[in-house]
């Protein structure tokens, strides 16, 4: 089947039971265990547009691998073409324009480093070895948000190869509908080969928040972070994650085993200015350590890596709250009380600034006035998948009825029908009309899916 494919791409394309289809079928979260009919490790546009039009005559459904950091590894399809793009990392800098251009399949972590050499950074994510594609597709959300916006905001073009196999360039002034869709409504529309990404002036050396707070003084924290966030100046972004620590050899001994709150962040300004500013967040309770200081940006963004290794089964979800009321903070604390092994990372992430400043109709990323998002993901190490499975589910709906609109990011959720048109809410019946007219058979179905059998 694969014959006329495999005579334009040569030994990029790799069947079952040739030595690297496991390999290259793994995605970042190891619960995830598919198998493609064909994966096309892609080199260049060509290769991409090779792959999508033979997948288009021959009805196969494709999955696209950015990064492979996505929860449900949608990267990862069974029996369809899974189009790999992890070669196709290359970054380079127009210092003049500010603009990044950036294969889709580099990793945040390549942005950073090329950019930073210019002293300029997109705002994307927080751990560097995660895919950029995904991630921007579906919002991106990092320490830039409150000052620059999601990493979807400053997209300004990008090549995209459509279902039938066409290339495209998408910008505010060409085919300026999927230049609309692809801000929010994720992998549904093409293959994106290249992105181009706004820069603006960060670093070299950036005031990064970490200081790590005892669990038992979570609700006060919370509280504490929400009045903080109503006046917090768009420069300052921070997230608050609650987990038990590993007895890790980079932790020191006495936290082994110990629940935490740790709050991280960055002042995306001048650092001198920040200290005062950020001054609060080191005082939410009493700290038990702060290691809040002046570090290179490309430091930063690499900080957390360690804390999220390769390989591991992981289940998440996600959910947007609105203010946090003591209503709001009882029910998230208490839901988290009982849950099947301690490798938990509860994450809540402060929301506003300039990322809330977008109209939720102006992109297709609609949530643009809630204040945290929650973000769940219990590791499962020695514990049963499906156990863990059920806990998360228990979690997401038993928090539900307290969320703002029933929204959940969908960068860290499975791929569900109603979690997508919940979050896609006004902006979805807009999302299906592109959808019908750029990939009518549904080819590009491996996502949170905008459906155009509907
Ligand atoms: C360790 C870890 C840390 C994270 N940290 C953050 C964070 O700080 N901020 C944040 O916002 N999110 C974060 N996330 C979530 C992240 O945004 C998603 O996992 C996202 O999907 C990663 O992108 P990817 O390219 O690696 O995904 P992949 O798993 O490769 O792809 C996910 C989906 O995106 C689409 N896609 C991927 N590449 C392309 C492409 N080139 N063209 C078209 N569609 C494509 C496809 O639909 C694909 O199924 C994190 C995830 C992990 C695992």
């Amino acid at each position: 089947m694969f014959q006329a494919l495999q005579e334009k791409v040569g030994s990029r394309l790799i069947l079952p039971g040739e030595e690297s289809y496991d390999e290259k079928r793994k995605v970042w979260n190891g619960a995830i265990d598919r198998r493609p009919a064909a994966i096309i490790v892609c080199q260049s546009e060509e290769d991409v547009v090779a792959a999508v039009k033979f997948a288009n005559e021959q009805g196969l459904h494709i999955s696209i691998r950015g990064g492979g950091h996505h929860v449900a590894g949608t990267a990862v399809c069974d029996d369809g073409l899974m189009i790999d793009l992890s070669q196709m990392r290359a970054v380079t800098v127009n210092e003049e324009l500010k603009v990044a251009y950036v294969e889709g399949g580099a990793t945040l972590g390549d942005i950073d480093e090329e950019t930073q050499k210019y002293g300029l950074a997109t705002p994307t994510g927080t751990v560097s070895e995660t895919g950029v594609a995904g991630l921007a597709l579906s919002g991106g959300l990092g320490y830039l948000r409150g000052k620059y916006g999601l990493t979807c905001d400053n997209i300004v073009g990008a090549n995209i190869v459509t279902a039938d196999g066409t290339l495209l360039h998408v910008s505010e002034s060409e085919n300026k509908d999927l230049f609309w869709a692809i801000r929010g409504g994720g992998g549904n529309f093409g293959v994106v080969t290249k992105f181009e990404f706004q820069l603006h002036l960060v670093g070299p050396e950036v005031l990064a928040l970490d200081v790590m707070y005892d669990y038992k003084d979570a609700a006060e924290i919370f509280r504490k972070s929400q009045a903080y966030l109503n006046q917090a100046p768009d420069e300052v972004s921070f997230n608050l994650t609650a987990a038990q620590l590993p007895p890790a050899p980079f932790l020191p001994e006495f936290l082994h085993h110990k629940k935490v709150i740790m709050v991280s962040g960055m002042y995306a300004g001048n650092p001198d200015d920040g200290e005062g500013i950020i001054q609060p967040l080191r005082e939410l309770a009493q700290p038990i350590v702060d290691q809040t200081g002046v570090m290179p940006y490309v430091a930063l963004q690499k900080k957390l890596d360690v804390m999220v290794p390769n390989q591991i089964p992981v289940y998440g979800t996600s959910l947007y709250f609105g203010d946090l009321n003591d209503e709001i903070i009882e029910a998230i604390l208490s839901k988290l009380e009982n849950a099947p092994t301690p490798g938990v990372l509860a994450q809540l992430w402060a929301l506003g600034g300039k990322m809330n400043c977008v109209e939720s109709e102006e992109t297709a990323f609609a949530t643009r006035d809630a204040s945290f998002v929650l973000l769940v993901d219990v590791m499962a190490m020695g514990v049963e998948g499906e156990l863990c499975e059920k806990w998360v589910d228990s979690l997401y709906h038993g928090l539900l009825p307290y969320s703002h609109k029933q929204s959940s990011y969908l960068n860290g959720i499975g791929v569900e029908e109603k979690v997508t048109k919940q979050t896609m809410a006004g902006n979805y019946s807009r999302l299906l009309e592109i959808k019908k007219k750029y990939d009518p058979r549904n080819l590009f179905r491996h996502n949170h899916n905008v459906n155009p059998a509907e």
